[in-house]
């Protein structure tokens, strides 16, 4: 496929868009972009720094200094908070419910949004977030709101922070569904389903399936050979 396209990939939690982006990307030959740990980073400065997560102005005051860069070692990418990699931290329970404080904020998104569009200029890309569809690329070539049943998300996170045991499964499910609260009812940008966005449920899909629909909606969007 010659011709620059984007998908965009919006959903709840947990409904496994990242490593589903990852590999369309990677069967597309394009750049994979993953906007939820730029939220992430934003979310372990506001902590690093005892900036209150209930205290709206008070991050968007902090939100300037929290510079958050992406670089690519072969396909992984990598997360940068000044200058750092943080990579490895952003997973921990306690950045995902900073990540959706932060996320409320005009000027945390404002920032974020600009250089996400910065990023996806000119090239051929995957980005997954909540508010890509609607928002951060609203001309994607295909657009895609991926589901599924609230207990198989917070099954998939527990297999997946298996060994690390830092949650209880219910404590996993507790947090998922304060996080989808949270994206759903705030002003700024809400997680919901753009018009044109084509819904899965991937509830009893296997990840290589719901590969396989995306692939082939894109080749059908662009009339291009099945990659
Ligand atoms: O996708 P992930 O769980 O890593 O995202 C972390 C948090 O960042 C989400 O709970 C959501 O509040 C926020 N987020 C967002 N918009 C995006 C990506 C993530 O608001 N495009």
């Amino acid at each position: 496929m010659s011709k620059v396209f984007s998908v965009a990939i919006d959903g709840p939690v947990g409904a496994g868009k990242s490593c589903v982006a990852k590999k369309v990307a990677e069967r597309l030959n394009a750049a994979y972009l993953d906007t939820g740990a730029m939220y992430r980073a934003v979310g372990l400065y506001m902590l690093e720094n005892g900036v209150s997560l209930e205290d709206g102005a008070a991050i968007a005051e902090n939100a300037g200094k929290a510079r958050v860069d992406v670089r690519y070692e072969g396909r992984e990418q990598r997360t940068y908070l000044n200058g750092r990699d943080v990579t490895g931290e952003l997973r921990r329970p306690e950045v995902s419910l900073a990540s959706s404080a932060v996320a409320k904020v005009h000027a945390v998104r404002e920032a974020l949004v600009n250089r996400q569009r910065e990023l996806a200029r000119g090239i051929s890309l995957v980005m997954d977030g909540r508010d890509i569809g609607t928002c951060v690329l609203t001309d994607a070539t295909l657009k895609i709101f991926l589901t599924a049943a609230p207990e198989e998300r917070a099954r998939r996170r527990f297999r997946q922070m298996n060994g690390r045991g830092v949650q209880s499964f219910e404590d996993v499910l507790n947090d998922l569904i304060r996080r989808d609260r949270n994206d759903m009812s705030r002003a700024e940008s809400p997680l919901r389903c753009a018009e044109d966005a084509v819904e899965l449920d991937s509830t009893s899909l296997t990840e290589d399936e719901v590969v396989e629909r995306i692939v082939s909606l894109l080749m059908e969007r662009t009339g291009g050979e099945r990659a």
